[in-house]
């Protein structure tokens, strides 16, 4: 007999949402997350945007559970005062070529059941009198949130729901044994462990590290993550009034662009850039010698910054199962019974809209382990 039924492995928004929704109907639930508070890691160092779900391919598990997630945490956020704001997003064409891929970028949303408007250059002025244009896709359902109030709204439905949330606890082994999986725990030097009949594995940047504890050729399946810091450069206050909503350049093979991006303090800030590390202990330290890269793909939007108006903010690392140059990949969400590793679900690769599509994870996981 298991000593609980559940155990989620991560304490980011994806672990907490995915444990709030399973605690309603099973209470014996515990999320485990190795810091001293929960989400501390890529829950807390991204652009806080609520994606439509634009640019995914049709069909994917990106673009379907963020079109779901999107609805869903717009009605989580109006329900428990969670702070947020439909700020709506322009996608526009800097130069007289890029209108072209507009229409495509247009079709592709369509196929996710994303309505974007096309707007010419003077409605896109109308809406944006700052930036240079020729011309842009318009969407609506684009917004922002705290993620820091999300995560504590889900902490709090675990809590309340009758699961846990054990801080400090991190998971070092996991053993297959009858009826579940024997999970070894290092509490800050204390060993200890317990059985659980399932285990989800939600440990974003560790995640393959995690399927590999779990006895998985990680090569072999497809999960080896590979780590690709995003900078962010702050405009000053002065010039963070230039635009009122998101703009985002078309996107090229590279990724969707530095774009402007504003939180819900109203702080203007662009990012983020793509930078495949080396190795697997990133340094969050922003470069300040990206400073004129960055002003100059600031420029192409705003074309009044200039160097000094700019300043090293934050930066994020994605968890990317895409190598570079590589083909884009989907989110791995797999409930691992091929492997007769019946119990066992892995998330790998959460990268974004991870956020967005976090509580369409917690019912996709759910679906995967009870139908
Ligand atoms: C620069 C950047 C910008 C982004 N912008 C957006 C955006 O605007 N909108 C959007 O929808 N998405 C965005 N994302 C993606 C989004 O941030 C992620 O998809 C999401 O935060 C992933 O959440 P997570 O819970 O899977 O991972 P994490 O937040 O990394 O949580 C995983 C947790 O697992 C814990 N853990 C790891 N190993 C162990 C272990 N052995 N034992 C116990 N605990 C362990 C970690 O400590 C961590 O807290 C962005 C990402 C980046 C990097």
């Amino acid at each position: 007999m298991a000593d609980l039924e559940i155990a989620v492995i991560g304490g980011g928004v994806v672990g907490l949402a995915i444990g709030a929704r399973l605690a309603e109907d099973h209470p014996q639930l515990v999320v485990l997350e190795k810091n001293e508070q929960y989400g501390m890691e890529t829950s807390s160092r991204n652009s806080e945007v609520i994606h439509a779900g634009i640019y995914y391919p049709p069909g994917s598990l990106r673009a379907r559970l963020c079109v779901e997630g999107r609805e869903e945490l717009y009605a989580i956020c109006k329900a428990n005062d969670i702070p947020h704001r439909q700020l709506t997003k322009i996608i526009s064409a800097s130069v007289p070529d890029d209108t072209d891929k507009l229409d495509a970028i247009a079709a592709n949303a369509e196929r996710n059941g994303v309505h974007l408007e096309r707007l010419d250059r003077t409605a896109t002025l109308a809406l944006e009198p700052n930036i240079n244009t020729f011309g842009s896709l318009f969407s609506p359902t684009t917004g922002i949130i705290s993620v820091h109030a999300l995560m504590d709204h889900f902490h709090r439905t675990i809590a309340e729901r009758g699961g846990m949330v054990q801080t400090r606890c991190r998971v070092v082994g996991i053993e297959r044994v009858s009826g579940g999986y024997r999970l070894h725990l290092d509490e800050q030097g204390t060993h200890s462990a317990f059985e659980a009949e399932i285990v989800i594995n939600a440990a974003g940047l560790e995640s393959d590290t995690i399927a590999a504890l779990a006895g998985i050729d990680v090569d072999e399946a497809g999960y080896r993550l590979h780590y690709v810091k995003g900078s962010y450069f702050a405009i000053v206050p002065s010039k963070a009034g230039l635009v009122t909503r998101l703009v985002y350049p078309v996107p090229t093979d590279e990724g969707l662009g530095v774009h402007a991006l504003l939180d819900l303090g109203g702080r203007l800030k662009f990012g983020p850039d793509v930078e495949y590390l080396p190795d697997r202990s990133p340094d969050f330290r922003v470069d300040e010698g990206k400073r004129p890269a960055f002003s100059a793909s600031i420029r192409r939007i705003l074309p009044t910054i200039s160097d000094g108006d700019i300043v090293p903010d934050m930066s994020g690392v994605r968890p990317k199962l895409q190598q570079k140059g590589g083909p884009l990949r989907d989110f791995i969400i797999v409930h691992e019974r091929s492997r007769g590793l019946t119990g066992l679900v892995n998330l790998v690769g959460i990268d974004s809209p991870g956020l967005t599509s976090s509580p369409a994870i917690g019912r996709y996981v759910e679906s995967l382990l009870f139908g």
